[in-house]
């Protein structure tokens, strides 16, 4: 790759009308490096902060004309350096966050450098809704081309599969609609495969009435509980309810007082009909039960204060197919909670289990879209969090052996246990990357 001499700079500064242009030297130059995982923080050689599509043709074209490496950043949640470049140029969408509702209409067209907190807010305001990502900083662009999950999905599926139409910028620099009428072949890969296609400037989502509160929180309990909390968790589960999900995560208390397990409820719906649904749990006596009803939007933050920017961060994906195996649980929680005793630098570490229903994301045909894994699989991750860089490797080598004794439970159960309905997807787990297919 060609370096980015002061004469190239020039003759991008002279072609953008609009974007703000930041070089090494620049003021501000260091902060836009800034991405959620310190692992996925490159020194690019330029970066092009844009303000609409104008700009970011203009940026592609000048890139490829001198043969530069090019990523784009939407909300900068990739720990793997994905959005960003090593001496090339980044096409930085963090000024393209206008969200606009048509409350006629039902949609949601939001640009595509803008995070699921604007696009929860601005739907809140005419009551509005659409299946987006649940830690609220999280960017709508590399979470909607990957697939993605939220807590909306039982009900409506992946945000894929509520998406419109985008207005992308292609290699060649052109501007098109990629919709089920418009350039099909496109919008098909954008909905699950589509980092690489162009540069989506902005998103069109089917959004539904969404009563403002809903019935969700937090449930605390003490590692002795495992088993029941589990088991509950499974009941749970059999018998699916489109209008509910749940979360649960082995971490350390913030108060270091020890290993716990949390559960993050959710039902779409009033109190009683919330209480019913996770009765079960409540009555496991937890340490903490802050469930009640909050607004739709702030659900969306409940994991933000475990998720924030700053330190080293690894994602692996891990899939597992319900009911969960109680030993095997308790064996992944013992080992897991063994290492953070014995590396206290992970004490800010979580394994988090997904239980959503299923039935509306396998609705859609697999061939519909490029998202490869409808199916009843649940996902989980292995979130590993660090400071010490001399640690990479031998961080992310431990998460992969506990992905491995995810993947060996999974092979081992799917095999002959195909529920009625479902299509086998016997994808290579293994080359997923980490975190579903969606968590890039
Ligand atoms: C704390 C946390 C919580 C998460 N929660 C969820 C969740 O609830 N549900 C879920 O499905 N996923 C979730 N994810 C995974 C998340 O969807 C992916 O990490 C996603 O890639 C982040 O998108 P981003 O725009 O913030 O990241 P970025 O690092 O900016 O981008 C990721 C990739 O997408 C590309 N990209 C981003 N925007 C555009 C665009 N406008 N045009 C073209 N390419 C673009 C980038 O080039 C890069 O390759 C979570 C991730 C984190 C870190």
């Amino acid at each position: 790759m060609s370096k980015i001499s002061d004469i190239m700079i020039e003759s991008l500064q002279t072609q953008l009308k609009t974007a703000l242009v930041l070089t090494p030297d620049s003021e501000g130059y260091e902060a836009s490096l800034v991405r959620w995982s310190e692992t996925g923080i490159k020194p690019a050689g330029v970066v092009v902060q844009a303000v609409d599509s104008a700009d970011i043709s203009t940026a592609l074209l000048w890139a490829q004309k001198h043969g530069l490496d090019v990523a784009v950043k939407g909300g900068g949640h990739s720990t793997a350096g994905t959005s960003s470049s090593d001496g090339g140029l980044v096409i930085d969408l963090s000024r393209m966050k206008n969200v606009k509702v048509d409350p006629m209409a039902k949609t949601v067209n939001a640009q595509g450098g803008a995070t699921w907190k604007e696009v929860d807010e601005a739907g809140a305001a005419y009551g509005l809704a659409t299946v987006g990502g649940t830690v609220n900083h999280t960017g709508i662009g590399g979470l909607t081309l990957g697939g993605g999950y939220g807590w909306l999905s039982g009900q409506y599926g992946l945000t894929i599969d509520n998406l419109l139409s985008a207005r992308v910028v292609l290699a060649d620099g052109s501007l098109v609609t990629a919709s089920a009428s418009e350039h099909p072949e496109l919008f098909w890969g954008l909905r699950g495969a589509g980092y690489n296609f162009g540069v989506v400037v902005d998103f069109t989502y089917q959004a539904y009435d969404q009563a403002e509160l809903v019935f969700s929180g937090i449930l605390a309990f003490t590692s002795e509980r495992l088993e029941q909390v589990f088991e509950q968790l499974n009941a749970i589960l059999a018998i699916p309810d489109s209008r509910s999900g749940a979360m649960c995560i082995f971490a350390q208390a913030p108060d270091g007082s020890g290993p716990m397990i949390i559960v993050i409820c959710f039902y779409n719906g009033a109190t009683e009909e919330g209480e019913k649904r996770f009765s079960g749990l409540i009555h496991l006596r937890p340490i903490l039960n802050t469930l009640g009803m909050i607004p739709y939007s702030i659900v969306n933050t409940l994991q933000n204060p475990q998720a924030t920017y700053g330190a080293r961060k690894s994602f692996k994906g891990i899939f597992y197919e319900p009911p969960v195996d109680l030993k095997f649980a308790r064996t992944v929680f013992e080992d897991f909670m063994a290492k953070i005793q014995d590396e206290p630098d992970l004490m800010q570490s979580a394994i988090i289990l997904e239980f959503i229903d299923m039935r509306k994301i396998c609705e859609t045909p697999v061939s519909a879209t490029a998202f490869a894994s409808r199916n009843f699989t649940q996902n989980g991750i292995i979130y590993l969090r660090w400071t010490d860089e001399s640690k990479d490797l031998e961080h992310r080598t431990w998460a992969r052996e506990i992905q491995a004794k995810w993947k060996t439970k999974l092979d081992t159960r799917v095999i002959g246990q195909k529920r009625e309905g479902e299509v086998p997807q016997y994808i290579n787990y293994a080359e997923r990357k980490s975190f579903p297919l969606l968590y890039v």
